[in-house]
Formats: C-alpha cells, sequence, structure tokens
C-alpha cells in the first residue's frame, strides 16, 4: 500500500518540484495539503493548518514540511508525536539543537526522519564523490553566486533571523561539499554582509580548512545578475574536477563537461520511501553547523540596503 502523504506549506517549493515528484512516484499518494493561503491540490484533502490537517484528514502514514525553517520545528514536532514520519525541506530547522531534538524524538517514537538535502541528490554528485573518495585534495573553491530577486522574489522570511540571507542556497552547497570531500571541514574565518534594513546577509566569503590544512574557500553572492554560478572546483593530486550548475554538470581531468538529467526531488522522494521502508532516519546536520559557526566566527560587515 502507498505511504499516505501530508504536504504542508505549499509555497514555491512544494508547488515546483514536491507535488510533480509526488505524483511521478508511485510508493506515494497524496492524501493532504495544509496551507493558510493556499487553495490546496482538485481532489486532496485541504486544510489551513497541520494541527487542523492532523485533526481531521484521511490516515496518514507521513508529511513533507515545506515552510520556511522557523516554523519549522514546532510542526515537525507534533507530527512526531502523531506517530509520522518526517520529510524536513532543507535547512532542516532554524538551529542544529532543534534538529538533534527532533532526531531523538523520532527515535524514540519510532518514526522516520528525513533531514533532505536537496543539492545532494543532483546526479553528478554520486559520481563525484566515488571520484574524490581515493584522491589526495590540493585545493577547493566553492562559488555560488545568484540574483535572489528571480530565485526568492518577495521572501520576506529569508531576510529575517533564522531565514538564513544568502546561507539559503550557501546551505545547499555545504550540503555537497560535506557529502563529496573525503575530510571532515571547518571554518577558519568567514565575514558576512549584511544589509543595512536586513537582518540577514546577501554575500559572505568563507575560508574553511580540515585537518589536512587543505584551503577550503567559499564565496556567496546574492547580488548576481546575468549568468548565475553553482560552482564546486577541486584541486587534486590527479588533475582538478568541476562540479557546476549546482551539482549537474561534472567535469573530470581531460574530459569534456558530463552534463546529468535534474533528478533532484525524485531521488528526494525515493530515499525518503527507502528510509521509512527500513525504519531508519537520516539527519545529517552538518551543513547546518557550518552555517552556524558562520555565524558564530564571521565578522558582520554592514553594506547598501536591499529592496526586492
Ligand atoms: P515560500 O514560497 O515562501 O513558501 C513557503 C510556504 O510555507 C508558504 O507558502 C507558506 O504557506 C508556508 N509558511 C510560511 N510561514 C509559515 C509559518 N509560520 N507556519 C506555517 N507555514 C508557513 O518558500 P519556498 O521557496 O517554497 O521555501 C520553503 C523552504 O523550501 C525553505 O526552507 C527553502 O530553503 C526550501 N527550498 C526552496 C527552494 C526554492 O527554490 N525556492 C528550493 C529548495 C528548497 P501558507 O502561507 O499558505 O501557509
Amino acid at each position: 500500500m502507498p505511504i499516505r502523504l501530508g504536504l504542508v506549506g505549499l509555497g514555491k517549493i512544494a508547488r515546483d518540484q514536491h507535488l510533480p515528484a509526488i505524483a511521478a512516484n508511485s510508493d506515494f499518494t497524496l492524501t493532504a495539503t495544509a496551507s493558510r493561503n493556499d487553495s490546496g491540490v482538485e481532489g486532496v484533502a485541504h486544510f489551513k493548518t497541520l494541527p487542523e490537517l492532523l485533526a481531521n484528514s484521511p490516515k496518514l502514514d507521513a508529511v513533507a514540511l515545506c515552510m520556511p525553517p522557523q516554523a519549522r520545528f514546532e510542526l515537525a514536532q507534533r507530527a512526531i508525536a502523531h506517530g509520522l514520519h518526517v520529510f524536513l525541506e532543507k535547512p532542516p530547522g532554524a538551529t542544529v539543537s532543534e534538529v538533534e531534538l527532533l532526531r531523538a524524538q523520532a527515535a524514540s517514537k519510532g518514526v522516520t526522519l528525513f533531514a533532505s538535502w536537496h543539492s545532494r541528490y543532483a546526479t553528478a554528485v554520486a559520481p563525484a564523490r566515488e571520484w574524490l573518495s581515493k584522491r589526495e585534495i590540493k585545493r577547493v573553491s566553492i562559488v555560488w553566486r545568484e540574483d535572489v530577486r528571480v530565485w526568492h522574489p518577495g521572501q520576506a522570511w529569508i531576510w529575517e533571523p533564522g531565514g538564513f540571507g544568502v546561507f539559503d542556497p550557501g546551505i545547499n552547497a555545504l550540503s555537497i561539499a560535506t557529502h563529496i570531500l573525503p575530510q571532515a571541514f571547518f571554518l577558519k574565518h568567514a565575514t558576512l554582509e549584511f544589509p543595512e534594513n536586513r537582518a540577514a546577509p546577501i554575500a559572505a566569503k568563507l575560508a574553511f580548512t580540515d585537518g589536512l590544512k587543505t584551503p577550503i574557500d567559499m564565496d556567496l553572492d546574492w547580488r548576481q545578475t546575468g549568468p548565475q554560478t553553482w560552482d564546486i572546483t577541486v584541486e587534486t593530486a590527479d588533475g582538478t574536477i568541476t562540479l557546476s550548475r549546482g551539482g549537474s554538470v561534472l567535469t573530470l581531468p581531460g574530459a569534456a563537461p558530463q552534463t546529468f538529467k535534474d533528478e533532484e526531488y525524485p531521488n528526494l522522494y525515493r530515499r525518503f520511501a527507502a528510509l521509512i521502508e527500513t525504519s531508519s532516519s537520516d539527519a545529517d546536520v552538518r551543513p547546518l553547523q557550518l552555517v552556524a559557526d558562520a555565524f558564530l566566527l564571521g565578522k558582520a560587515e554592514r553594506v547598501e540596503a536591499f529592496e526586492d
């Protein structure tokens, strides 16, 4: 029998990616939705909030929570207490501690907690990881520069505390880097640029390293117009590889770029089904911890005000 799923927070990502991925996966059936400002999906029970959904919906097995991170913990806790498996959009929470608590609650209730990192499921990421697993890494450069007006039009929450600012996309790069680099790495120093009128950064420069002193530099900027850049370049003793377009294009040393089909959300739902099937959880907080460290150690600078 398919997993009866509730989808909560019908915003951009829920409509762009979750609904098509759920519809295409026979392991799931969309049973209910909850959203205050959206009228829902034709033929699917719809409620304003998760508590209303839990009280009135047809029987559910799982929920996917697609609201901004500041609101995720309370709703995830309710869903776990209700005995539901939980899929958390990224970032899995506004703080590391709350995600750790959810992990403990899910374990004691015997349900699956999936802290999804969609960029890890881009198709070029697995071959890059495999190739790098046997290499000596010399230097890493991460450049994530995009136009916030295109990708987050009018999203006020993203500029609020807990909204992450430019780390909302930056954490995607870190979710890939923590997955493909063979050594754990940590922050050495960072500069975060906050617009005068905003509580979250619009740009950041970060220097990480690992136990072998490998330089790992990261350049995040939300003010890029024109072509967008989502590149990770890794210099190794056997040549340089580049993972570009957010993990969909892989260039190995001496080879032409290979472009892969976008399968991030279909892969995420396959993974969620497999976790439920095997009664296990996957809640890696490393990317979130690195972002938290940037707010701990980074030097804050004020820059020109930003208006949408
Ligand atoms: P969004 O378009 O602003 O949608 C978020 C939805 O969450 C809203 O439609 C809203 O629905 C609901 N919501 C907002 N505040 C809430 C609250 N306090 N309590 C309950 N529900 C609330 O944002 P989004 O772009 O879809 O992003 C949502 C999450 O997905 C973020 O964590 C983001 O990082 C992640 N994500 C986004 C993208 C992207 O390209 N945009 C890509 C991957 C992942 P109602 O007002 O109808 O309740």
